[in-house]
């Protein structure tokens, strides 16, 4: 419509608009689909005019001057709310129908997706439309899902040790969620990995609090520079599925705070985010979304948050303990028993037990939040996505992410002079899998198989259309490449046999709400792997996994990756690997254990099969995680945290460290690739202290990605976070470091040090922030 039109229809608007709407509706003739069809015409025109009366109206309303700030912005709409405005933004609705509860999705929730908050369009203030999740726009299972890019697993991004990787896949999957009409990504993804067996470790960023929330805090910034919201999760202690609706974790302050909680706060402090979900369990006793001490005082109070908590989707207990413990947005309420921060919570500020100052906080959160990200000034609007483009970049971070575990007589890089290669299992014949769960992907131009893993929701089990033995073939034009499904030990052996290298695709499927039995690879893989080495001593591993599994087969062969779950474009990466037109960077962000008798918890607490049997699980390894635990324990696992190889050599010198005026410590080296081809490296920094001092021996303090030429050389330096020295003071609510000798380690993983100088350090207090 013109604006000529515009204005001659306001003009008539203003001043008969009780009329002019009257003429219309008597307009409507009986005869004729001309005239019907004018008349909706014009009843369209009406109402954009309606609405474009209304866009400049809100326009020029003071809470939309940008030159504000969000906390003034917030502070002058909420005075314009009717309670009933106010409500409508602190719960939010399930955005896929739920037959067994008669819930059908809200009709303005965008279809399979998480969730919808109705906004207050009288306000300016835009609905919030929410799509999971961490590696990209999921989709709840359906006939037709939504099709979208899939980055590798987190779990692969942290195995990368390169945030700026982790920024450009954030702000990649934010920009498909933003033209799929998302304002709201569920994604940023941080607890730490405990157990190996968690369902959804291939969701988060590994085991050592400052990677994980440097990976994460990094993704969370590349989502929101799109202007939407990424939302910090499972706040907090979400360490395992098993019981996860019920699981007590109990663990002390300190500990808490320098683990689960610090990576939280590291990827907090980077990322920024909007929003933080809280988790399903228990945290000494209370329920992470009514936990005071969580929510109020160590996320609100200590960290400074100001953006809204919403609940994870059913994690909602209680009305009166929620809201003042400071859950601000019950999510998806079809979840819960009852629709809490509904009715029951307009009862609740009315009779005074939630105040009335509270109430107006959790709204406020929620809108400020909104005006800080960019949601009021940019509205969504769906548009096109270069499928391709987005596709390099999720290839360029599992690229990065793959690492390579074993090298024997340098097998890897295969030349181009294979003749016969095997390529065995993993239905590497047509793509690579997924994790499911709420975070699962659905790829573009449909699953590569169909029909496995469970019939219903955490399945299906996703494979890519992404063939790793497609990519291969394109590498070896003349070879003969022949796939063996691996199902049939004997017929995989035979191929095996008669091919000069054979590549065994092994995998287990992880997901959300299960959590696996064992580090075994499932489904009689590891027998596999054994007859086909034992057929074919140049037999190659390719693991698909979730996280760590055990290699009984390992001394039998040549070469090992872990390619995690690779996402869209994983094949294409995988063979870009395989035949060095990259050298292999990924480095492991957890400890792959030896046996599961060396972790602190033999089997995951509580029964699988009584989901909503109360139970606890005491983190008696407190801030002892992963390879900090082995290191206490002395147990030798089967590849050490950080560890990964590459097709060139590095080698490391210079190594110094010095406390500077301001009381940091800045570290120096230098590193030179001193092999024959372009390679990434990731030197690693750890710090050991004083028998005692810590939780373990040492700690990952720094770390870089360095890219290097053959022969190149260069100069690293390093700045170490001052909380990562120190010991978390509960009673004080600070951070001390002790006065004493330390030692500095230059090290290829936690287990391979090159360069050890001693540290003195001053000893001193920093405050929460690490100021
Ligand atoms: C998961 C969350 C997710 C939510 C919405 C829950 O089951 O724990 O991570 O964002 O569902 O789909």
């Amino acid at each position: 419509m013109s604006y000529h039109k515009i204005i001659t229809w306001l003009t008539v608007l203003c001043a008969f608009s009780g009329i002019a709407m009257t003429a219309v509706g008597q307009d409507q003739p009986a005869s004729g689909v001309t005239n019907d069809l004018q008349a909706s015409q014009e009843m369209q025109e009406m109402q954009e005019i309606q609405e474009t009366q209304e866009a400049q109206e809100i326009q020029v309303k003071p809470w939309m001057d940008t030159a504000l700030g969000a906390d003034a912005r917030a502070q002058l709409v909420i005075k314009e709310m009717t309670m009933d405005e106010k409500l409508r933004l602190l719960s939010g609705y399930f955005g896929d129908d739920l037959p067994h509860k008669g819930y059908t999705r809200h009709p303005q929730a965008r279809p399979d997706s998480a969730g919808y908050v109705e906004g207050v369009p009288r306000l300016g203030i835009p609905a919030l439309y929410q799509a999971d999740g961490g590696i990209g726009v999921a989709s709840q299972p359906s006939d037709n899902p939504r099709e979208h890019t899939a980055l590798p697993s987190g779990i692969a991004t942290a195995a990368t040790w390169n945030p700026e990787l982790a920024f450009q896949g954030g702000a990649m999957i934010g920009s498909e969620a933003r033209a799929a009409g998302f304002n709201v990504l569920l994604g940023g993804s941080v607890n730490l990995m405990r157990d190996p067996r968690n369902g959804r470790s291939f969701e988060y960023a590994g085991e050592d609090p400052y990677l994980a929330g440097v990976i994460v805090g990094a993704q969370i910034k590349g989502i929101q520079s799109n202007n939407i919201i990424s939302t910090l999760k499972h706040f907090a202690l979400n360490d395992q599925e098993t019981g996860r609706m019920v699981v007590d974790v109990k663990i002390g302050d300190a500990a808490a705070r320098m683990s689960d909680l610090l990576a939280l706060q590291l990827a907090y402090e980077i990322g920024s985010p909007g929003s933080v979900m809280c988790a399903y369990n228990r945290v000494n006793g209370a329920y992470a979304c009514e936990n005071d001490y969580l929510l109020n005082q160590v996320l609100k109070r200590d960290w400074g948050f100001k953006g809204w908590v919403m609940s994870d989707w059913g994690a909602v207990h209680s009305t009166i303990p929620a809201a003042n413990a400071g859950l601000d947005q019950q999510s998806g309420a079809q979840f819960d028993q009852s629709h809490y921060f509904g009715g029951a919570l307009k009862e609740a500020v009315e009779n005074g037990h939630v105040s009335q100052a509270r109430f107006d906080d959790m709204v406020f959160r929620v809108l400020r939040a909104m005006f800080a990200k960019g949601l009021v000034d940019h509205p969504i609007n769906m548009s096109p996505i270069d499928f391709a483009a987005n596709a390099a970049i999720s290839q360029a971070d599992a690229e990065e992410a793959i690492v390579l575990l074993k090298n024997a007589n340098k097998i890897l890089p295969l030349g181009t002079a294979v003749q016969k290669l095997a390529i065995i299992g993993g239905h590497a014949d047509v793509g690579v899998l997924s994790g499911g769960g709420s975070s699962q992907v659905y790829p573009v131009g449909g699953m590569a198989v169909k029909g496995l893993g469970p019939k219903t929701w955490p399945g299906p089990m996703v494979y890519h259309p992404s063939s790793p033995m497609k990519a291969i073939k394109a590498r070896l034009p003349d070879a003969q490449v022949k796939f063996d499904s691996g199902t049939d030990i004997a017929s995989a052996v035979a191929l095996a046999e008669a091919s000069d290298f054979a590549i065994v695709f092994a995998q287990q499927w992880m997901a959300e709400s299960i959590d696996v039995p064992n580090l075994s690879l499932p489904d009689n893989q590891d027998a596999l792997i054994d007859a086909v080495a034992k057929a074919n001593p140049n037999t190659i591993v390719i693991l698909q996994t979730g996280g760590p599994v055990l290699m009984p087969w390992l001394e039998q062969v040549a070469g090992v990756l872990e390619a995690w779950y690779p996402g869209t474009a994983g094949g294409e990466a995988i063979a870009r690997i395989v035949f060095g037109e990259v050298s292999p960077s990924g480095r492991l962000p957890v400890t792959f254990p030896a046996a599961e008798n060396q972790l602190p918890r033999e089997k995951v607490d509580g029964d699988p099969s009584k989901p909503h049997q109360r139970f606890t699980t005491t983190y008696h390894e407190g801030a002892a995680v992963g390879y900090k635990w082995f290191d206490l324990k002395s147990h030798k696992p089967l590849f050490p945290f950080g560890s990964g190889m590459s097709y060139t050599d590095f080698s490391y010198g210079d190594l110094a460290a010095q406390v500077n005026e301001t009381g940091q410590v800045n570290v120096s080296f230098t590193i030179k690739n001193s092999g024959v081809v372009a390679g990434k490296d990731v030197p690693q920094i750890y710090l050991s202290a004083q028998k005692d001092l810590w939780e373990a021996p040492k700690r990952l303090v720094a770390f870089q990605k360095v890219a290097l030429e053959p022969g190149e050389s260069k100069t690293v330096s390093l700045t170490i976070d001052p909380r990562l020295l120190a010991v978390y003071d509960s009673k004080d609510k600070v951070w001390k470091i002790t006065k004493g000798e330390y030692q500095v380690l230059l090290s290829r993983s936690a287990l391979e040090p090159q360069a050890s100088i001693p540290l003195r350090l001053p000893g001193g207090v920093v405050n929460l922030q690490g100021k």
